[in-house]
């Protein structure tokens, strides 16, 4: 499964809003956007840079903002598209609801790891379980309905314990339901076109693929 292994806040720089790709550091002063809100290889003046983007570049931008957010390849972001656009509805909301719906996100958003990028590895390492199952894939595109949960054999992982302290004190979407002392949690509904993190034009990313 490839992926990206560069520096996350590099990802940020680029897009020059924050992507949260690593978890609490993202909230505190350490962050890079927030001590030098520079694209990358860009030495320093000490303002922000004055930059003209063509349509294409917006959209372009637009779209590696949103694939950098979730950690998907280009190749499956696109197979994203392509499943959106078959189905009744607008493509580009669709595509949100089926990022939100990965495993990764969604036990990311229940608490259970501090970025989508720890979620994926404890689903990887096999610690992850859907419906009582062992989750074998991060990718998976979960439905209203299932449930999701630390193994049991995994229940004492350091980075879970964590990961729920630090969570507590943050809200939980409203389209799954926690229960922390279980360690489990259920999708109740689907995530509405607000749910994700970071503003995202999906219109721009619609045309961008439909070039
Ligand atoms: Fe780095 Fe997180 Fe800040 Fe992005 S939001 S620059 S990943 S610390």
């Amino acid at each position: 499964m490839a992926r990206y292994t560069g520096p996350s806040c590099r990802l940020c720089r680029r897009e020059g809003v924050k992507l949260f790709l690593k978890g609490e550091r993202c909230f505190g002063p350490k962050c890079a956007i927030e001590r030098r809100n520079l694209p990358p290889g860009q030495p320093g003046t000490g303002r922000p840079p004055r930059q003209r983007f063509s349509n294409y570049a917006q959209q372009l931008r637009e779209k590696q903002k949103l694939r950098r957010t979730y950690g998907v390849m280009e190749r499956q972001f696109r197979r994203y598209f392509e499943m959106a656009e078959r189905q009744s509805g607008r493509t580009g909301e669709i595509v949100l609801q089926m990022l939100e719906m990965r495993l990764d996100n969604v036990f990311f958003r229940m608490g259970f790891a501090t970025s989508r990028k720890q979620a994926r590895q404890l689903v990887s390492h096999g610690h992850v379980e859907v419906n009582g199952r062992r989750a074998k894939s991060p990718s998976q595109i979960l439905a209203v309905g299932d449930s999701v949960g630390v193994r049991e054999n995994s229940r004492n992982l350091s980075v879970v314990q964590t990961a729920l302290e630090i969570n507590a004190q943050r809200p939980i979407q409203s389209w799954v339901e926690v229960n922390p002392g279980e360690m489990s949690g259920r999708v109740t509904c689907l995530p509405g076109p607000q749910s994700s993190d970071v503003a995202i034009q999906e219109q721009l990313i619609v045309e961008y693929y439909s070039r």
